[in-house]
């Protein structure tokens, strides 16, 4: 492939490569003429964690402590990546090829854009007030690499896509970044992926769940049945009450409490509190013995370098510490 392949050209035959794979094109403006993709009528989320660390790792620590962390990026059913940088390369499986990427936001921990390009994947999603920036960080990536670039898609808030069998929303994340594009300030996202009756929440980074974002999952729990007709003539934002059934959140450290980044970050307590909250109003259904696993764990706190292991008996049901590597399908 050329290097300076157009977007015209690029959008063609990534659309041809795709539907080869058995992945049909994402619908939009441009691709008019391709089918709109399907969810899955088949339970259960494959997830791949390729890193679980917040931005406090650095490469250069892997070889002096055994319980490295690489940056949080995690693998969906073998084909979709959310966020991806240069150290996670080796945790992808050999015979893998991602297809489509998905950014919750733009800091040097989960972004890359060059990472993105050697990735291969063909469509990446930004958050819609970031996306010129993206596409064009990306275009000079691919040409400096002398690759193809990923077409880089759009997405507002609360408008799902369905990508590889699964359907991808965006919702606001409680986090911020200095990038401002056009003159807009960046929003960052976290992602509800549904499959079949499997409701899976990725939420870092963040502090807390903002009330928009658990709107538009069907979460807020004063949202019910009943009432719901009356939520909903407020905004479009509001989906019908609906339960998660499978939950990733950012635990940057555990005594975050007392540290000005809980306005943008998450603590364990925080989490805990979370959880117990959905579970106790059903807003978070697990299936029997599945875990919430925390992601995006910190250097700050007294955790540093232990074991996942050691970590999971201390913390509060039903959490539990990811690392990279783990692999397991989420109901
Ligand atoms: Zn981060």
């Amino acid at each position: 492939m050329k290097n300076n392949i157009s977007r015209r050209n690029f959008i063609v035959s990534s659309t041809a490569l795709t539907a080869m794979a058995g992945c049909m094109a994402t619908k939009s403006a441009e691709k008019a003429a391709a089918p709109a993709q399907e969810m899955s009528k088949e339970s259960g989320i494959r997830v791949r964690f390729l890193g679980s660390g917040a931005a406090g790792w650095k490469p250069e620590m892997a070889k002096k402590n055994p319980h490295f962390r690489r940056q949080s990026s995690v693998l969906l059913e073998n084909k979709v990546l959310i966020d991806f940088t240069m150290c996670s390369f080796d945790m992808l499986p050999t015979d893998c090829h991602p297809e489509v990427l998905f950014q919750t936001h733009s800091h040097g921990d989960h972004y890359n854009p060059k990472a993105a390009v050697k990735s291969g994947v063909k469509r990446m999603y930004v958050q819609e007030t970031w996306a010129d920036a993206a596409r064009e960080e990306v275009g000079q990536a691919a040409a400096e690499l002398g690759l193809p670039a990923p077409e880089v898609i759009a997405l507002p808030f609360g408008k799902p896509v369905v990508e590889c069998g699964m359907r991808f929303t965006g919702v606001p994340a409680n986090h911020s970044t200095s990038r401002v594009t056009n003159g807009v300030l960046e929003r960052t996202s976290l992602y509800l992926v549904e499959k079949g009756a499997s409701r899976l929440l990725y939420a870092t980074d963040t502090g807390g769940i903002l009330g928009d974002a658990a709107r538009m999952m069907g979460i807020d729990p004063h949202i019910k049945e009943s009432n719901f007709s009356r939520f909903a003539a407020s905004g479009s934002y509001v989906h019908k009450p609906q339960a998660l059934t499978a939950f990733i959140m950012e635990a940057t450290d555990t005594d975050l409490d007392e540290d000005f980044r809980i306005f943008v970050h998450s603590s364990v307590q925080a989490v805990s509190r979370i959880v117990n909250m959905l579970i106790k109003n059903k807003r978070l259904e697990l299936p029997s013995g599945q875990h919430v696993y925390l992601t995006h764990l910190g250097l700050g706190d007294k955790y540093r370098g232990w074991p996942s292991e050691k970590i999971d008996k201390e913390l509060p049901e039903p959490l539990r510490a990811a690392y990279d590597g783990l692999e397991l399908v989420l109901g």
